[in-house]
């Protein structure tokens, strides 16, 4: 028995009990039975045996649009819409007759003339002598009712979000496609698409923000899908797409090319314009899995790895890729364990103005050495400890430490030193970033105006209203803005003029060429001028040679770094190069090239 069946064999034996109450009659129970009537949903109707109506509850006004006062003393005829024959009314009326009980569906016709179907249930009631005293009807629209049928399907089987199709009919969808491609005998593609940095946008710019995204995100995607496609959410940022009938793997990264477009042009959001990137992942049947469970968990694995190598793109599953899911895992772990056990530490790489060949600020760089896997480059932790969150603490960490060791210097030597940290996106895009900064300054007692923070030309391109007052918020501080591994992003000058940057630090992969490539050396020039028409500083990272730091001097680039001039050193090594703070090539070997080995020795 159902609970609403349940419900009503309950409500039946009360009325059993209170046959007064249709007669007009309000025994001690009877306001409580009024009000059990009016709260129930289905409408009910209660008749003498003459077949006048004795009692009707508010539902029955709701639907038939009859008042208490106006279907009292009527006949159920009142609701009659002729699209019933008399023999329809005989059935009926034998079956109560003999067993007591009718249900069927049943034309209506409301006050208004509108005609309507209802599920109806009748019962008739005995006294103690077995004579029928009542009748009981109990009926609910089915419209109403079909209405809700769809609903509950809705709510099982699609995102309440985004309309898309949900986990469970994803599921199904793609069992049947297996199944269908099987007998085919073709393919079938599973893409896992993640979008990156949707956490930040949800932290920062709020749920509701993020709500709109990821409905237009539906939105758009749907649209350049074909309709037999299945494009499903499985939940948070997480959505996936079946693509079924195709031949090759050619078709599905044709299909991925196109659903990573829909990334290229911003969403406009809230009358505010947000970028937003995907990591797309590929698994395909029967290459790759030959069910649901390991097609998802391959694609899944894959995106992954289209995360690692950063900014929208798509990745086909690979078996390799296991072991790197697996040891990224692995790693986010030991990296938690290093933040609790004092596990990383920073290194400190001087930046000389290159006039006077004297230091002037020191880039605080962070270092992992794992119990056993050795060190491990920042480049290869930093994403996980963003994906992971760990970004915040560790960020925190950074700045407090080494705004403390600068102050240190700064007072042990007498220097004017400033400190260059790196920033990521994420960190820009939380809210307690300058939070954080102020902190971090007063708790070290470092001026502001010593402190650089180096950011990426990517994060520039966030035009997110937290990123744009953040950076606002730093500059007013009288912090620093530098622009990081500057020409291989995608910055605009618009951009650099608009967040009003200080510095920019043009790429290595710039000063690498320097020497061999004539285009370069034009490039290097022309970045240099440009920074100085902007009232820019120029530095150049990575300079390895005599040569490279020559070309610089005379292209007038203002700022040098690289393992040339000295390698990022432990904190305890600082001394050495800091007491007097001489021009650097006196304090160094002369030398045409930095010698690797003992860079590395020094780091
Ligand atoms: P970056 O900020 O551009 O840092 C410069 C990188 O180039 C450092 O690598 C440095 O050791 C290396 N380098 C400096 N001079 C030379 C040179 O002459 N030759 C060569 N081959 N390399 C040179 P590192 O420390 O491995 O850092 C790599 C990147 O990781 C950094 O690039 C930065 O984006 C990120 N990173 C490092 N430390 C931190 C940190 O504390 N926080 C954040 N958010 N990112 C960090
Ligand atoms: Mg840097
Ligand atoms: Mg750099």
């Amino acid at each position: 028995m159902t609970r609403k069946q349940a419900w009503l064999t309950a409500l039946t034996n009360r009325f059993h009990k209170l046959p007064g109450l249709w007669r007009g009659k309000v025994d001690s129970n009877g306001a409580l039975t009024a009000q059990i009537l009016s709260a129930i949903t289905d409408s009910i109707l209660v008749t003498d045996t003459d077949l006048r109506i004795v009692e009707v509850n508010a539902a029955f006004t709701k639907i038939t649009g009859y008042t208490r006062n106006e279907a009292i003393g009527q006949t159920p005829r009142l609701l009659k819409s002729g699209r019933h024959g008399k023999e329809f009314y005989q059935r009926m009326w034998s079956a109560l007759l003999v067993t007591g009980k009718w249900r069927g569906a049943i034309w209506n016709r409301r006050k208004n003339g509108e005609i309507y179907q209802v599920w109806m249930r009748i019962s008739s009631f005995k006294d103690k002598t077995g004579k029928t005293t009542h009748f009981l009807a109990i009926f609910i629209d089915l419209k109403h009712q079909k209405a809700l049928q769809n609903q509950i399907h809705l709510l099982a089987y699609y995102d309440s979000l985004t309309g898309l199709p949900n986990r469970e009919l994803f599921n199904d969808r793609l069992a049947l496609a297996l199944i269908q491609a099987h007998r085919d005998k073709n393919k079938v593609a599973v893409f896992f698409l993640d979008l990156d940095r949707f956490k930040a946008i949800n932290d920062t710019l709020g749920h509701a923000t993020g709500d709109l995204l990821l409905v237009a995100v539906a939105h758009r995607l749907s649209n350049c899908l074909r309709e037999s496609d299945t494009l499903a959410r499985l939940g948070g940022d997480e959505f996936t797409v079946i693509l079924s009938g195709i031949n090759s793997q050619a078709q599905a990264t044709t299909v991925a090319d196109k659903i990573l477009d829909c990334f290229k042009q911003p969403y406009t959001i809230s009358r505010r314009e947000l970028f937003i990137c995907a990591s797309l992942g590929i698994s395909l049947f029967p290459d790759h899995g030959i069910d649901n469970e390991s097609l998802v968990r391959h694609a899944d694995t894959a995106m992954y790895q289209a995360k690692q190598m950063g900014m929208s793109g798509y990745v086909i599953y690979a078996p390799s890729m296991d072991l790197r899911h697996e040891q990224r895992l692995a790693i986010e772990n030991d990296l938690r364990e290093a933040i609790n056990e004092n596990g990383l530490k920073l290194v400190y790489q001087p930046q000389i103005d290159i006039k006077t060949g004297r230091i002037t600020t020191l880039e605080a760089l962070l270092r992992w050495t794992h119990p056993e896997k050795g060190n491990i480059p920042p480049s290869h932790f930093i994403p996980i400890a963003e994906e992971s969150g760990l970004i915040f603490e560790i960020g925190s960490w950074i700045l407090d430490t080494a705004c403390t060791q600068v102050v240190a210097w700064r007072e042990k030597y007498g220097l004017d030193l400033c400190v260059a940290i790196n920033i990521t996106g994420l960190q820009l895009r939380n809210g307690k970033l300058v939070e954080r900064i102020q902190k971090a300054l007063d708790k070290a007692r470092l001026p502001p105006a010593a402190l650089e923070l180096e950011i990426t030309e990517n994060v520039l391109m966030d035009d997110s209203r937290e990123t744009i007052k953040t950076l606002e918020h730093i500059k007013r501080l009288g912090i620093k803005i530098v622009i990081d591994d500057f020409g291989i992003g995608f910055s605009s000058l618009n951009h650099i003029k608009r967040f009003s940057i200080d510095k920019l630090k043009i790429d290595k992969s710039f000063i690498d060429d320097l020497n061999y490539v004539d285009g370069d050396k034009q490039l290097v020039k022309t970045i240099i001028n440009m920074t100085h028409d902007l009232s820019l500083v120029a530095t150049a990272e990575g300079i390895e040679k005599q040569d490279q730091l020559r070309e610089l001097e005379i292209f007038g680039c203002d700022m040098a770094q690289g393992f040339l001039i000295c390698a990022p050193q432990p904190a305890s090594e600082m001394d050495s190069l800091l007491l007097n703070n001489a021009p650097w090539h006196r304090c160094f070997d002369t030398q045409d090239t930095f010698n690797a080995d003992s860079s590395l020795i020094m780091e």
